[in-house]
């Protein structure tokens, strides 16, 4: 196919063909069907769903659906989506682009309607997204539609198809990716990708027939305070009041980050009473925020320059060259984030299970749980904060009233539930569970590598051998409780009569 503006272009690492059919040169636009990098900037999926258009010299529409039947939907996770949704329609609102917001009403009502619009499209471009519903979905999908569709990767810096090979520990993937980043910096999406198109606009008229017997979603309506009530989600996982979702609050939470976080975050990020870290990784989860974005934030506040940058050495600092605060989130946005993007990109029906774990990690748990647990819960003592411990149940609480959780509260309360659970898959299971549910960041490829770490994925086996973990990296709340500021925190979470 022919490109007419090599700037704009994607790289082609990033696009798949999810299907042989044509594009159908007939049609009346281009359906960009938004799954996962639910923005407007920095997102080579809208990039080439706005090149097809450009080339073709059709209409665009954005198709941002939002639907019921999916595991874990609560107000919580559709709040955050669809403010998500009112801000890519504001964002969209003065764009040559038609902005298509669905929200189904009852499970089963979006059913037809893609397959609807792709009778009028002329090829459809999707997010390429390695976890959750979303790969089996497209491979559903694929088979039904019979125009062109292509699935474009936006998830990170590095295009997630690139690497040959599953890394198993967060050195080699930190050398491997010090090694390929440059020639992907250079490759950045576009940062408005739907600034100066020119293309023809739709009728209001036509987009009604496009959607034929389906509701544009009515976003204002969805997101007053009893919005949700008449939807079949669990209206129990509030909404977190203090977290607004979306591309615009996103940006908004980066700036204040940048200014206020960043100069303290080496030192202030492991103590929970700091809260010194960005709580940008549900706007990373839902595609709100793009990563290019978070990155670059971080090395232009250091005035970095190409010319500082250090020779692969696999280590966590020296290598951008610039303050250990901002080498510290660079590592973990680079490496930690994008070595769980590895993993699911190249198993993505695996990466959730017991059986994926490294030998050594499943063999020694396994060996390990007929031992006698020191304490044993049910998922609904987990659930209720009800353990023997403080420190567990204010990480716990902490989860289900702000859908975060402190990064090394959560490494010390997934620890915690394999040491309680009757067996490691039973430990999994809740892990997943109480992880996706409350979450704003969870059914993510990160979830799968924190609670899978917890089990020992991306570690090494640890001396001398304990009760129930065997050679699994142990944690206890009192070496947590000695090494870390917590008081506040656990003032925080803990319920007065508690
Ligand atoms: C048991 C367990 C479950 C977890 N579940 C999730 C999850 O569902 N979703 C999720 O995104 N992360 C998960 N993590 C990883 C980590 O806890 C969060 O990414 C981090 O706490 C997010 O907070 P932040 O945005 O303030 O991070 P910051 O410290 O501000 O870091 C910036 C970004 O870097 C990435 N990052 C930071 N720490 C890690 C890490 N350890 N692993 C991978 N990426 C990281 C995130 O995208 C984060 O937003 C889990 C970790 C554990 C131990």
């Amino acid at each position: 196919m022919t490109k007419i503006n090599p700037i704009r272009d994607v790289p082609s690492v990033r696009v798949r063909a999810e299907n042989s059919a044509p594009v159908n040169t007939d049609g009346e636009f281009v359906l960009y069907w938004m799954t996962a990098f639910r923005r407007t900037k920095f997102n080579f999926a809208l990039q080439h769903a706005a090149n097809l258009a450009m080339e073709l010299g059709k209409p665009l529409i954005v198709f941002e659906p939002l639907q019921v039947g999916y595991r874990w939907a609560s107000d919580r996770l559709h709040r955050f989506i669809i403010d998500g949704m009112a801000s890519n329609q504001s964002l969209l609102e003065s764009k040559q682009v038609t902005y298509l917001p669905y929200v189904e009403p009852q499970q089963g009502d979006s059913k037809g309607l893609l397959l609807h619009l792709s009778k009028h499209s002329c090829s459809i471009v999707t997010d390429d997204y390695p976890c959750f519903f979303l790969p089996s979905l497209i491979r559903t999908i694929r088979k039904k539609i019979s125009v062109s569709l292509q699935s474009v990767d936006s998830n990170g810096i590095i295009p997630i198809r690139l690497a040959d090979r599953t890394f198993t520990v967060a050195h080699s993937y930190r050398r491997w990716m010090q090694k390929n980043v440059m020639d992907h910096w250079h490759e950045k999406p576009l940062e408005d990708p739907t600034n100066h198109l020119f293309l023809p606009e739709l009728e209001n008229s036509d987009v009604q027939r496009y959607v034929a017997q389906w509701q544009v979603a009515d976003l204002n309506a969805l997101r007053k305070p009893n919005g949700l009530t008449q939807l079949p989600i669990n209206h129990e996982v509030k909404p977190v009041e203090a977290m607004t979702g979306g591309e615009i609050a996103a940006r908004a939470r980066l700036g204040n980050f940048i200014n206020t976080k960043l100069s303290d975050y080496d030192t202030n990020r492991n103590h929970p009473d700091f809260d010194a870290t960005s709580h940008l990784s549900p706007y990373l989860h839902f595609g709100h925020l793009a990563a290019h974005e978070f990155a670059n934030a971080i090395l232009d506040r250091e005035d970095w320059t190409e010319n500082q940058m250090g020779t692969p050495n696999g280590k966590n600092s020296g290598f951008w060259n610039v303050g250990d605060s901002a080498e510290g989130i660079l590592d973990q946005l680079l490496t930690w984030r994008e070595l769980g993007f590895n993993f699911a990109a190249r198993h993505p029906r695996r990466v959730d299970k017991f059986n994926s774990l490294p030998n050594w990690a499943k063999t020694s748990l396994e060996e390990h749980s007929v031992d006698l647990r020191p304490h044993l819960y049910s998922l609904k003592e987990f659930e209720s904060a009800s353990t023997h411990d403080p420190i567990w149940n204010a990480a716990q609480r902490e989860l289900v009233e702000t859908g975060i959780m402190h990064n090394y509260m959560r490494m010390l309360w997934g620890k915690k539930i394999l040491h309680w659970s009757k067996t490691p898959q039973e430990a999994l299971s809740v892990l997943i569970h109480l992880n996706n549910k409350y979450a704003l960041d969870g059914r993510d490829p990160n979830s799968y590598s924190g609670i899978m770490w917890v089990l020992g994925r991306y570690d090494r086996a640890w001396g001398p051998k304990r009760e129930v973990f065997g050679s699994v990296r142990y944690m206890t709340s009192e070496s947590a409780q000695r090494k870390l500021r917590m008081k506040q925190y656990l003032a925080k979470h803990t319920p007065r009569n508690g």
